[in-house]
């Protein structure tokens, strides 16, 4: 997994006023299934356009299996890179039936035989004589898939694919995709505005904001330790507090916490709920004062006894109620230089 096989190297890309690529650089290891995530506008699509060859890049490279596709005054068109594409309203043909559609792109001798393969491989071998009118949205989605992986491409890139499904069918599907994937041994590249999504299915996610990448790396880690306080936010709950480093610790709400940086500077200490840890106990210095039950886990919302809140997300067999007196524990904390805009 640690052979790049797609190489994005400082694209730019504008349209008139807006910077939709701003210095965009990222590889994807070969076999990996990666999840381009970031806010509306931030320029997902646009970097997945660029990879596939439908948008050109005024600045920077893409190479592929160490290739040059574009840059370097070089630009190969999309059908010569090898590309596999899967549209966020899937695009299939509507008058051909489903076998039809999968082998669209497919030459050779083999061609059936790699439809039956590929039909196989996303469960729909039963439904290769119907029309996309015929199937549901999931199956569906299956058949662009599908179509996307028949010709063999080194790459599928996926816009959004989860985003016509229903909810139910969003889940079974975000899992059926990555095992569909990793049992073709596929890279792929999806984007998605969904954080949540990006974690559960990604082997790596890159974070995007304004045009760039800001952090990129396994799903657990970037979660467990964020960049920044955007990234932070952007990727689950975030309990944020300013403070000023006195003799390397800064003070906050919950506790003075450790830090190597130097007295006087202006920093900001992320906590997830989940890290704070309430223990009831009934000379605790805190209370409970709102919970919200979620049968695997809870939200509870503490006062601190200098009267604020925080909320803190706690496993349900750590029974508590509201009015319960807790001390706290807190698990960890990520302490960040304030960088003022
Ligand atoms: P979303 O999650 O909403 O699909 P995105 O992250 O995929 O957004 P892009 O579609 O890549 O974002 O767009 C990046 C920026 O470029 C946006 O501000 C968008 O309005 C702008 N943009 C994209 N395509 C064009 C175009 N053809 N002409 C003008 N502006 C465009």
């Amino acid at each position: 997994m640690t052979d790049t096989l797609i190489s994005a190297d400082r694209l730019s890309v504008t349209y008139g006023d807006t910077v939709a690529l701003d210095d965009f650089s990222l590889d994807i290891p070969a076999g990996s299934l990666v999840a381009l995530v970031g806010p509306s506008g931030c320029g997902k699509t646009t970097a997945l356009r660029v990879i596939a060859g439908f948008e050109t890049p005024a600045s920077g490279t893409v190479s592929i299996r160490d290739r040059v596709v574009v840059g370097d005054g070089r630009e190969i068109p999309p059908e010569k890179r090898n590309v596999g594409m899967v549209f966020q309203e899937y695009a299939l043909f509507p008058h051909i039936s489903v076998e039809e559609n999968v082998g669209y792109g497919v030459r050779g001798a083999d061609r059936s035989q790699r439809v039956h393969d590929v039909l196989k491989l996303v469960g729909l071998s039963d439904h290769r004589s119907r029309f996309p009118h015929e199937l549901s949205g999931g199956e569906q989605q299956r058949v662009a898939l599908a179509r996307a992986l028949a010709p063999g491409p080194d790459v599928v890139l996926l816009d959004e694919p989860f985003s016509n499904l229903d909810a139910p069918q969003r889940e079974r599907m975000r899992r059926e995709l990555r095992k569909i994937l990793k049992r073709a041994g596929a890279t792929a590249v999806f984007v998605t505005h969904d954080q949540s999504e990006a974690l559960a299915i990604a082997d790596i996610i890159a974070v995007m904001r304004d045009g760039r990448i800001v952090q990129t790396g396994l799903p657990d880690d970037v979660y467990e330790a964020p960049a920044n306080p955007w990234v932070a936010r952007f990727l689950g709950d975030a309990i944020l507090m300013r403070g000023t480093v006195t003799d390397g610790s800064v003070h906050t709400m919950l506790g003075d916490i450790d830090t190597s940086l130097p007295t006087g500077t202006g920093v900001e200490v992320m906590v997830r709920p989940e890290w704070v840890t309430p223990h009831v106990h009934d000379s605790g210095a805190c209370k409970v004062t709102d919970r919200e039950f979620y049968g695997h886990d809870q939200r509870v919302e503490i006062e601190l006894p200098g009267g604020d809140h925080v909320e803190a997300l706690v496993p349900s067999r750590n029974r508590m109620a509201v009015g319960d007196r807790v001390a706290i524990e807190l698990v960890d904390a990520i302490v960040y230089e304030v960088v003022d805009a």
